[in-house]
C-alpha cells in the first residue's frame, strides 16, 4: 500500500482556472519524491491538494489505507496527521523556539512532560540542540528554517510536504541544509515531497522526480531516468536545457526547418520517418576548431561562453539558430568561428501529424528536389 496516493485528480480552481488535470501518483514509504516543473505547473496546488487545503474537483486522495479526499468526503488538514513547510518560515516571532515547536503538541493534548521530550527530540534531529529558550528574532534564516522543520516534524507525521522549503535561502547554507534533509528524512524513514522550482535540487535530492507542466504529469521516474531518457521534448528541455530543432526525418536524415542543420539517423535515437523534433542536451554537442578540418554538421560563431566548473556554458549561433553547448576543456572565445557537431541526438514525433498526411508531404518535398 502506497503512504500517499492520488487517483484521477483533477481540480477545477472556482474561477475556471485549470489547477491539476488527471493526476495519477503512487508514492511508498519511505519514499523521497520531487515536485518540479515551471512556474505555475500546478506543483503548489498538488501540495495543497495532498494536504487538504484544496479539494480535488475529481478523483481520489488516500493516505495509507485512509481515502482523505474522493466524492463528497474529505478529511480536513488537521486530521490528515501530514507535516507541512513553506518557503515563508511561518513561526511566531512573540513564542521561543520551544513554544513554536510543541505548538501542535499542545493542540493535540500532549502532557507537558512528554512534550519537552519530544522538543528536545526533534530539535536535536535538525541541529538545533538545546534552543528551547531562544527568541526566533535572534535567528539566521536558516535556523528559523530549521525551527518550521522541527515543528512540522514534532508531531511525527506520515508524510513531510515541503513547499520551496529552501528556496528562500543563500547558497552555502542551502546546499547544508539539503543535504542535512535527505540524512534526517532517510534515517527517519520519512516520506517526503518536495516542491522546487530548482532542476538540481530535485534531481540531487529525490529517490523519484515528478515533472508537472500545465497541472499535468509529464514523466516520473529516478533523477536518471529522467535526464538520460526524458518523455518529451519539453522534459528535456526542462531538466536539461536541451536544444530543441524542428524538423523532418527522411532518406536515414533528420534535417532541420528553415536551417540546414542535417543528422544521420544513426546519432538520431527513436527517429521514424516524418515531421517532429530533436532534443540536444548541451553535453552531446562538441565544438570542432575549424582547423581540425574534422567532419562538422554546421558552423557558428561563440556569441557568449561563461565559464564552469566543470565545463563552460556556451552558447553559438549558426543560421539565426542558437545552440546550447557545454564544453569541457579549453573555453572558446566570444567570436570565434567554430564547427559543431551532434553527437547524439533524441527524436520527437509531432503527436498531431497523422502517418498519411506526413506520406503526403514527404512525397511532395522529395518531388521539389
Ligand atoms: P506552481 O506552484 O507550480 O508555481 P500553482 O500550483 O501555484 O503553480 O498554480 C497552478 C495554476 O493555478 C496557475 O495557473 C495559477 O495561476 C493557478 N492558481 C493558483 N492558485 C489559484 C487560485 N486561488 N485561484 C485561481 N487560480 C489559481
Ligand atoms: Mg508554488
Amino acid at each position: 500500500m502506497s503512504a500517499i496516493s492520488l487517483s484521477g485528480v483533477d481540480l477545477c480552481y472556482p474561477d475556471g482556472t485549470l489547477g491539476l488535470a488527471q493526476i495519477c501518483l503512487d508514492i511508498e514509504d519511505g519514499e523521497f519524491v520531487a515536485l518540479v516543473g515551471p512556474s505555475g505547473s500546478g506543483k503548489t496546488t498538488l501540495l495543497r491538494t495532498i494536504a487538504g487545503f484544496l479539494n480535488p474537483t475529481a478523483g481520489t486522495v488516500s493516505l495509507g489505507a485512509d481515502v482523505v479526499a474522493g466524492g463528497r468526503r474529505s478529511a480536513p488538514p488537521e486530521d490528515r496527521e501530514l507535516g507541512m513547510v513553506f518557503q515563508q518560515h511561518a513561526i511566531w516571532p512573540h513564542r521561543t523556539v520551544g513554544r513554536n515547536v510543541s505548538y501542535p503538541l499542545e493542540m493535540a493534548g500532549i502532557s507537558r512532560a512528554q512534550r519537552a521530550a519530544r522538543v528536545s527530540e526533534v530539535l536535536t534531529m535538525v541541529g538545533l540542540a538545546g534552543f528551547e529558550r531562544r527568541n526566533p528574532a535572534t535567528l539566521s534564516g536558516g535556523q528559523r528554517q530549521r525551527v518550521a522543520l522541527a515543528r512540522a516534524l514534532a508531531s511525527s507525521p506520515r508524510a513531510l510536504l515541503l513547499d520551496e522549503a529552501l528556496s528562500a535561502l543563500d547558497e552555502p547554507l542551502r546546499d547544508r541544509l539539503r543535504l542535512e534533509l535527505r540524512t534526517l528524512t532517510r534515517a527517519a524513514n520519512l516520506t517526503v515531497v518536495h516542491v522546487t522550482h530548482d532542476r538540481a535540487e530535485a534531481l540531487a535530492l529525490a529517490d523519484r522526480v515528478v515533472i508537472l507542466d500545465g497541472g499535468r504529469i509529464k514523466q516520473i521516474g529516478s533523477p536518471e531516468e529522467v535526464v538520460t531518457q526524458p518523455a518529451s521534448a519539453f522534459v528535456a528541455h526542462f531538466l536539461s536545457d536541451a536544444n530543441l530543432i524542428e524538423g523532418i526525418v527522411e532518406d536515414g536524415r533528420f534535417r532541420s526547418i528553415g536551417h540546414q542543420l542535417c543528422v544521420g539517423t544513426d546519432r538520431v535515437h527513436g527517429a521514424r520517418n516524418g515531421f517532429g523534433t530533436i532534443a540536444v542536451l548541451p553535453t552531446d554537442i562538441e565544438l570542432i576548431s575549424p582547423v581540425d578540418g574534422a567532419h562538422t554538421d554546421e558552423h557558428g560563431i561563440v556569441m557568449s561562453s561563461l565559464f564552469g566548473r566543470d565545463s563552460s556554458d556556451v552558447v553559438v549561433t549558426s543560421q539565426g539558430m542558437d545552440f546550447r553547448c557545454s564544453v569541457r576543456g579549453p573555453r572558446p572565445s566570444v567570436g570565434d568561428r567554430v564547427g559543431l557537431r551532434i553527437r547524439r541526438a533524441l527524436f520527437y514525433p509531432d503527436a498531431d501529424t497523422d502517418d498519411e498526411a506526413t506520406a503526403s508531404v514527404l512525397s511532395a518535398v522529395s518531388a521539389h528536389r
